[in-house]
């Protein structure tokens, strides 16, 4: 198999020409390019912009094309999962991308673990969410957060696959076997949006269902079961279930689990989180600023936002969603908290991201190891107080940059509704004057950032403020056997660090259950 770099397609033309293109360089019959596959397809904005693509194909007689530019030969690796045989099950206990992918790569290695969701399964799930988003009712234990698919599941589902390792290949190879579209393999920014990843997940765990996995929705872990600092398994309400391996994927917003692990005296450490809010554009404003003149043959654009404050400290966007709605992703009643989502066509007429400033230490009121956790539930709830509902205080950016409050200048996509409010008075001065600096700064790169935008109250669960320290062997730090994973446990940001999380965690599981038994 050879590669060709560098293949330029105009923004109109079909990926279909791509073999008559390589046909013209290598000057052979279109007929004789075998089996093309596309490794990577870029923008190349430059002067009048294009693809540019690298291409995996085939053809008889390699050697003689090699001399040709930008042709090489291609190594295909793949990670193979090594199968053992044991009766050993563990438990995992949460089923976002880190749990998902901890059950899956175990269940490949012969391993049949045992799942705990505090959730329903998606179809419930997404029923629970719409009554939440319709009619205020908030299940505190299934909602944007918690339940089948994890916090990932109501979101852009944007797939950022930085690490090229073999390992994040397998994850991508799994989420296409299950439904994904083959271009999230070479697409420079892939995205699957909410409505696609949700059926994605459920055939996966129907396949882990089918396989021999057993799960069990609905059922929050209230305490993992440590004795003479050994895991022993996990109690759900008043029934113990024993397993001397238990994989904890908990997420970042499981703030009782952390609680009951501090008392179980398992080592966590206060880490670094960040706080800000949700601002939302016209997304004809984004697309026009970030693609020019090509806007209409493009994607919906994204952008990525950053401002230094000073050498150690940013202000940044979060997790932005082209096309999309602002949501109300919180877990705990009269609190709120926002985030983006996004369906696969990213067409609604809003594109919206987080703004956020990094909280440390010295920004809390105390060093309690759980300071961290107040601090984000005390903005949330000091959110919906205002108002006594989950109606999300919003203000133009430009008002609140003026210190002014007026009409605001469209009506938010936000799922909750809005009421207007002078966001001036509801952070820290440190935070307020953080965003305001970086907002004058994003304007000079996205024109009208501060003058068509509006901005909702309050983003605050970007990660966790805590960590469950852990080995090279991803097991805790002081509880033998105990896998603390993903985002919750501090070791991912995202949904494919979190997946690549898990997966790597069931590899760790497998080597040591080989090397007992
Ligand atoms: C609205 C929204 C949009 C997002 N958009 C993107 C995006 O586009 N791209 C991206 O990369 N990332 C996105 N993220 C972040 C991404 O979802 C997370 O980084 C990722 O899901 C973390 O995976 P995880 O497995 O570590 O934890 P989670 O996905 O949070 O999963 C943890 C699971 O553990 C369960 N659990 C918690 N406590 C217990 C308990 N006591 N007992 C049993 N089960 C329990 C929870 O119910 C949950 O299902 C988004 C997040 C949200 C909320």
């Amino acid at each position: 198999m050879l590669n060709i770099n560098e293949i330029k397609l105009n923004l109109d033309e079909s990926e279909e020409i791509l073999s008559t293109k390589i046909s013209q360089i290598l000057k052979v019959k279109n007929s004789d390019i075998k089996n093309i596959s596309i490794k990577r397809k870029s923008l190349d904005a430059r002067d009048i912009p294009c693809y540019v693509y690298s291409v995996d194909f085939e053809i008889k007689n390699e050697d003689k094309y090699l001399k040709i530019k930008n042709i090489t030969k291609t190594i295909k690796n793949k990670l193979i999962l090594e199968k053992i045989e044991t009766p050993v099950r563990p438990i995992v206990v949460g089923y976002g991308p880190s749990g998902i992918f901890a059950t899956l790569g175990l269940l490949r290695q012969g391993i049949k673990p045992i799942v705990f969701e505090r959730g329903s399964r998606i179809d419930i799930r997404s029923k629970e969410v719409d009554k939440f988003f319709k009619q205020n009712e908030l299940n505190e234990n299934s909602n944007i957060q918690f339940g089948e698919g994890g916090a990932g599941t109501f979101s852009d589902a944007k797939l950022t696959t930085r690490s090229k390792d073999l390992d994040m290949q397998y994850i991508v190879d799994v989420l296409i076997e299950f439904g994904a579209k083959e271009s999230i393999r070479y697409e420079h920014l892939p995205h699957i949006g909410t409505d696609k990843i949700r059926s994605i997940i459920q055939r996966i765990t129907n396949y882990l269902i089918k396989e021999g996995v057993e799960f069990h929705f609905n059922s929050k872990v209230d305490e993992i079961l440590i004795e003479n600092e050994k895991v022993k398994g996990v109690r759900v309400g008043s029934q113990k279930y024993h397993s001397d391996i238990v994989v904890v994927a908990l997420g970042h917003s499981a703030f009782d689990l952390f609680k009951s692990l501090h008392q179980s005296k398992v080592y966590l450490e206060a880490k670094e989180f960040a706080v800000g809010v949700r601002v939302e554009h016209p997304k004809l404003l984004i697309d026009k600023n970030q693609n020019k003149d090509y806007y209409n043959l493009l994607d919906s654009a994204s952008y990525s936002l950053i401002h230094k404050i000073n050498p150690a400290y940013s202000v940044y966007s979060f997790c932005m969603c082209p096309g999309g709605h602002i949501v109300s992703s919180g877990s705990n009643k009269q609190a709120i908290c926002l985030n983006g989502m996004s369906y696969s066509l990213r067409n609604n007429k809003y594109s919206n991201s987080g703004i956020l400033v990094p909280v440390r230490k010295q920004d809390l009121k105390n060093d309690d190891l759980f300071a961290g956790f107040e601090y984000i539930l005390n903005l949330e709830k000091k959110a919906y107080n205002l108002s006594n509902s989950y109606k999300a205080p919003a203000q133009n950016i430009k008002d609140f940059l003026n210190n002014e409050l007026n009409p605001l200048k469209f009506e938010s996509s936000y799922s909750n509704g809005t009421f207007p409010y002078n966001l001036n008075n509801f952070f820290s001065e440190n935070i307020t004057n953080c965003l305001k600096e970086a907002f004058i700064n994003f304007d000079k790169k996205i024109k009208g950032f501060i003058d068509e935008g509006i901005m909702l109250a309050p983003e605050t669960r970007s990660s966790c403020p805590i960590r469950i320290k852990r080995n090279i062997d991803y097991q805790s730090v002081n509880i033998e056997n105990l896998y603390p994973i993903g985002e919750g446990a501090g070791y991912s940001g995202g949904i494919m660090s979190s997946a690549l999380d898990g997966l790597k965690a069931s590899i760790k599981i497998k080597d040591k259950i080989k090397n007992k038994e």
